[in-house]
């Protein structure tokens, strides 16, 4: 790609979008497409998917087609991109024949940049005869796991693009997702002709979710206590059925809880006005059976909770998934009862056999996940076959409250050794018979009492077992036989491990069937404390919620989360400011600014606030994760041992973030603690030496003999107010 054009990405990427740099994969992602190669983009909800075609589409002569399968999202994406001052359009069947023709009519003349195409309109005649008159820029198919029987949305008219494309000539593809197992993948590639893309796969991580389990006890008031604990955001609490959703939502309102329901069954006028309501921030709480959240896309949804147990880890994932699409800290509770397991198996019975076991299949994975006492976030990806170390969590409960370890070397060996006794060829339940000596008809007809290890664990209890065979599983030593469901078969690392057998940390199950008492009390972990100034963000809501009224538009169209959060942390008091936050652009910046930063400023004179907008002048590097929250705790003079805390970093990690900050231009102020570290005398000497020294590095200074009394924190600090002093 050449540098102009690369420039002009970025250009639109800052001005237009209001991003500070891409996020994940997605430069590499635009790169590709702009350079004309067909691309295909796995990426998790929430990971920003859009902009991977939207940014294009801006950089790009002619109009980027998008085929989109739901009509509600795409009024949805088209608002939120004319907020930003682009000419979005989309063609679909709500609209009237009038307003159907100047659409097209804007297309041919080139002044659309993106046109949004539902399937169904895409395939009329019509539609292709104006296509083939429009100079397309590329197609983007999203949701692109719609076109695979395989998947959990599969549309029909899905399947008809690929003929449809090729009669449109010759034009890049992008294909987009956020599901793709290996076999919808290749579906996907298949029917949209192109093997060749390059593909762009992504973790499934969501970092900023924080996941829960908890046993279904008292749960009515568990859960008024949980909605109570997030007061005024929003969130969904799922249910299985149309009558408990209507329980439970008239539970919350008679307990003050702004909330509706959301199901099939109600009257569709109803359904809309409580989505709606969802959407505007007139209710806080949906109370919804599954199918609510598919034609969403709301970026604010602070929490899920699953009331019944999900159907299976991949429903799991992708309704919890709807939590946190903008990046803030959301969180995901899950109550759980084996009797909700029962109820849900017994649904299956009258389907036919295989699909019943694969059904039950699914519940014993749900079953699993809830049970163990192994990090969620390392079981959810694995389940996606991702491996991730449970180091890098510390946001599930598990991780918070650990349950007591045990050595697991000798139960692991007995597994693999039965597993291979039993020559790979099992599943669970019959290498749990094995394990503990029960003589069943399928263990007596294999011969499988006569093996050595036969009963050989038969002082535990089954739980027990299978909790052993999935921690084992999980650390990769055994693997599921692809070709036979249910089949455990051995890995390499397992017959390695056999080998040379080694320590192995456990953790018990919960045993959410005999809980204490006690326990019950503990698990109400509050996120991090806000960084924001809470009332400064109260009353920017209320405008964003006024604006949003006034144009007839979801709040978060208007200023996203984020960016509302971060103007009540950095408190921007002009239109200039207001570009540097998160998420604003300089169009959205002048449509909607003026009543923000003239409220802003107000709120900083009455309130006599010295900002850190006085400290942010200019922000070109990536804003790091923590960077906001570290500017304010620094305002108020805290301790940056204490930050370095409230972050789980170390002081390490936290002067590598401050050095980031300084150096992309924010200044700060750190005389408070410096001063208790160093006296005046010995700040001037590091201080000269950095006025005087060309390369200006921490080494450099450290290699200096007259100054090797200092710690390399006291002149990585110095160097830091250096920078501060003269540098910005
Ligand atoms: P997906 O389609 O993958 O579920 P979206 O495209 O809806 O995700 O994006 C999710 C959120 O991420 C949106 O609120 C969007 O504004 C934000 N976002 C996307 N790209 C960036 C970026 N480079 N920097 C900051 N925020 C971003
Ligand atoms: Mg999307
Ligand atoms: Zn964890």
């Amino acid at each position: 790609m050449n540098e102009q054009l690369e420039q002009k990405t970025k250009d639109i990427l800052k001005q237009v979008f209001g991003f500070n740099g891409f996020r994940g994969t997605q430069e590499p992602i635009i790169k590709n497409l702009l350079e004309g190669n067909d691309t295909f983009v796995i990426m998790p909800t929430g990971a920003g998917k859009s902009l991977c075609y939207q940014l294009p589409a801006m950089v790009l002569p002619g109009t980027a087609i998008v085929i989109s399968p739901l009509i509600a999202l795409m009024k949805n994406q088209v608002d939120q991109l004319q907020a930003l001052g682009i000419n979005a359009r989309f063609l679909n069947s709500t609209l009237s024949k009038t307003e159907a023709r100047i659409v097209k009519k804007e297309t041919i003349e080139q002044k659309v940049k993106l046109l949004y195409v539902a399937p169904e309109s895409l395939t009329k005649e019509e539609t292709v005869e104006f296509l083939l008159k429009a100079n397309i820029s590329f197609i983007a198919v999203d949701e692109a796991h719609c076109i695979s029987e395989w998947g959990h949305d599969f549309r029909p008219e899905y399947r008809r693009i690929k003929s449809i494309v090729q009669q449109l000539g010759e034009h890049p593809i992008i294909a987009l997702t956020a599901t793709a197992t290996p076999k919808v993948q290749i579906d996907i590639q298949k029917n949209l002709n192109m093997e060749a893309a390059s593909l762009y796969m992504s973790s499934f991580n969501r970092t900023n979710l924080y996941y829960e389990v908890r046993a279904k006890q008292d749960i009515k008031k568990q859960l008024i206590r949980f909605v109570k604990e997030q007061k005024g955001k929003s969130g969904i609490v799922y249910c299985l059925s149309r009558k408990k959703v209507e329980e439970i939502a008239e539970f919350l309102r008679v307990n003050d809880i702004n909330a509706a329901p959301y199901h099939a069954g109600l009257e569709s006028a109803t359904r809309v006005g409580n989505q709606d309501g969802f959407l505007n921030e007139n209710i806080d709480v949906i109370v919804a059976t599954i199918a609510f959240g598919m034609g969403i896309d709301k970026p604010d949804v602070r929490f899920v909770v699953h009331y019944d147990v999900p159907k299976s880890l991949e429903g799991y994932y992708q309704e919890t998934g709807r939590a946190g699409r903008d990046g803030i800290d959301s969180r995901c509770l899950m109550f759980f009862s084996h009797n909700d397991i029962s109820k849900l198996d017994k649904f299956n019975k009258d389907k036919p056999i295989q699909e019943r076991d694969n059904a039950r299949l699914l519940l014993q994975e749900i079953t699993s996940f809830a049970e163990s006492a192994v990090c969620r976030r390392v079981q959810l990806l694995h389940y996606f076959g991702e491996e991730f170390s449970k180091d890098d969590c510390d946001n599930c409960d598990n991780c918070k409250h650990p349950t007591e370890p045990y050595e697991g070397k000798d139960c692991v060996e007995l597994v693999l050794k039965t597993v291979m006794a039993t020559e790979k060829r099992f599943g669970m339940l019959h290498l749990v018979d094995v394990i503990k000596g029960t003589p069943t008809e399928y263990v007596l007809s294999y011969k499988h009492d006569k093996l050595d290890l036969y009963g050989k664990g038969n002082t535990e209890t089954e739980d027990f077992w299978r909790s052993v065979i999935r921690q084992t599983m999980l650390a990769g030593l055994l693997g599921k036989d692809i070709e036979n469901i249910g089949v455990i078969k051995i890995t390499k690392k397992g017959t390695d491990f056999l080998k040379e057998p080694r320590s192995l940390t456990l953790f018990k199950n919960h045993d959410f069937d005999n809980l204490k008492k006690e326990d019950e009390e503990i698990d109400s972990t509050p996120i991090e404390a806000t960084a924001y100034d809470e009332k400064l963000y109260a009353m920017l809501k209320a405008l964003r919620k006024n604006v949003a009224k006034h144009e007839n538009l979801p709040p978060y169209v208007i200023f996203q989360e984020v960016s509302v959060e971060e103007m009540a942390t950095i408190y921007p008091c002009t239109i200039e400011e207001l570009t540097t936050i998160t998420g604003v652009g300089k169009g959205k910046a002048t449509k909607f600014g003026a009543d923000f930063v003239r409220l802003i400023a107000q709120y900083v004179e009455d309130n006599d606030i010295i900002t850190a907008a006085d400290v942010t002048i200019k922000t070109t590097a990536n804003k790091s994760k923590h960077k906001v929250f570290i500017i304010q705790q620094i305002d108020k003079k805290l301790e940056l041992e204490e930050v370095a805390e409230s972050l789980k970093m170390s002081m390490d990690g936290l002067l590598d973030e401050i050095e980031h900050i300084v150096s992309s231009g924010t200044k700060l102020n750190l005389d408070y603690y410096m001063d208790q570290v160093l006296d005046d005398e010995k700040q001037e000497e590091i201080l000269d030496f950095f006025l005087n020294d060309e390369s200006g590095d921490v080494e450099a200074a450290l290699e200096e003999e007259y100054l090797e009394d200092y710690s390399e924190d006291e002149i990585r600090l110095m160097r830091i107010k250096f920078l501060s002093m003269y540098a910005n």
